[in-house]
């Protein structure tokens, strides 16, 4: 009988490509292959590769070098996000096999199929203006929390931002499709679905991108919520612009969708804001987060931030803070401003020294870890319910209330993936 063929996945970057390598392994598993850890010795090794990290080049360099070390005769397979921007870069690694862009990743088992090592790098990409169809993906039996991919792409052009580029024009799930993966989530256990997309609350527009479904994101959400075995839903992250009020009065209302939300600002400054091509200035953003903080006084939100943008000067940044100072929000995910190839914003002078964009995101970390600690302040002594994970952590598990602050108690079998009511 044949031996079967084994396979280990590494995955950098978001949500959305933690989603797609739990679903691309599940398709190679389903083709007769054996899922093995990126530690132990495989036949093939796959990259999900991430453009918004800064040393992807580097990290996947040092990849390759481990498993050539470790597995000379292994094949190993680059795709992602990196893999789509710089496939002759990849190819050039040695001791690359496969690169695999964005329109081909989903093909992984005909492509492996064919190769064998010792062959010269087979590159599998094209413009990604040719890249169209949705692939949907979800992360299961690996996490208590599911990340279903129910968008991908994105049409907007900010002049800092890759991932256009990466990963193609907006396209949707039907909400039919997505009903039916929640169903299917439920019935393996699944507590907690997180819709996942590159620009999730741009939802409805074709498989192919140009055409609309006749729904958009409120839609999906009102449809979500009447599946009942699904006793939790997160909104990974929404631009303000796209974050309606009807979205915010509609979680407000809804025992499945947690009252949390994620939402990019990017910059405190319009000037700034206007120069990042975003669509929205700070006015909107305030009263987005003061509706919600109306409506669900305890709510959790999440703001993304970039500092070091070219031209921000030192009243552009002091604005961003107090403006952030001001905001009641529960936490900031700080991102240090750095060149991208063939980016708009690589045109934008001055750019501004490295050190300083370093201590920018200092101060901004600092005011994070305040607002975090006033948010859980503020609920000390409620009971909130908590989801823990089936994570024993050196005899700790881990958890989220509803609103998302991060419970850590003892491990107990019996509490994992479950909801429990917990006084914080
Ligand atoms: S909305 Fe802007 S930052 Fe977000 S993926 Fe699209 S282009 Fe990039």
């Amino acid at each position: 009988m044949e031996k079967r063929r084994s396979v280990a996945f590494h995955t950098l970057g978001c949500k959305l490509n933690y989603s797609e390598t739990s679903t691309l392994s599940r398709m190679l598993e389903n083709d007769g292959f054996e899922k093995k850890e990126f530690d132990d010795l495989a036949d093939v090794y796959v990259i999900n590769t991430c453009s918004v990290t800064d040393n992807a080049d580097k990290e996947c360099r040092q990849l390759v070098r481990r498993i050539q070390r470790k597995s000379p005769e292994s094949l190993v397979v680059i795709t992602g996000c990196y893999a789509q921007l710089k496939p002759k870069e990849i190819a050039a690694i040695p001791g690359v096999d496969l690169v695999l862009g964005a329109a081909e990743k989903f093909n992984i088992g005909t492509h492996l199929k064919e190769l064998a090592k010792g062959d010269s790098t087979k590159i599998s990409s094209c413009d990604i203006e040719e890249v169209s169809g949705f692939n949907p993906s979800f992360s299961l039996n690996e996490r208590t929390r599911t990340f279903l991919k129910v968008q991908d792409g994105c049409d907007y052009n900010c002049s800092f931002c890759t991932i256009p580029m990466a990963r193609g024009k907006s396209r949707s799930d039907t909400i039919e499709n997505v009903v039916q993966h929640a169903r299917e989530l439920a019935n393996n256990n699944v507590k907690e679905i997180v819709l996942t997309g590159v620009n999730l609350g741009d939802f409805g527009k074709g498989f192919n991108g140009n055409k609309k479904h006749e729904e958009n994101f409120f839609d999906l959400i009102k449809e979500l919520d009447k599946v009942e075995e699904i006793e939790r839903y997160r909104i990974s992250s929404i631009e303000p612009n796209l974050l309606t009020n009807e979205i915010i009065e509609f979680v407000a209302n809804s025992k499945k969708f947690m009252p949390h939300f994620h939402i990019p600002l990017q910059s405190g400054s319009n000037k700034i804001l206007s120069m990042m091509r975003r669509r929205y200035k700070r006015e909107l953003y305030a009263e987005r987060g003061s509706l919600i903080k109306t409506l669900m006084p305890h709510c959790a939100i999440g703001v993304d931030v970039i500092v070091g943008f070219p031209g921000e000067t030192d009243e552009d940044f002091d604005e961003t803070f107090n403006f952030l100072h001001s905001l009641d929000i529960s936490y900031l995910h700080v991102f240090t401003y750095s060149e991208r190839d063939n980016t708009k914003a690589l045109e934008i002078k001055p750019v501004v020294p490295m050190q300083v964009r370093h201590e920018r995101n200092k101060i901004l970390r600092n005011l994070s870890y305040k607002k975090m600690q006033f948010f859980t302040q503020q609920h000390r002594g409620q009971t909130r319910k908590v989801l823990f994970e089936d994570h024993n952590k050196n005899g700790m598990m881990e958890g989220y209330t509803d609103n998302y602050i991060r419970i850590a108690v003892p491990y107990r079998a019996a509490w994992a993936n479950e909801i429990v009511d917990w006084e914080i």
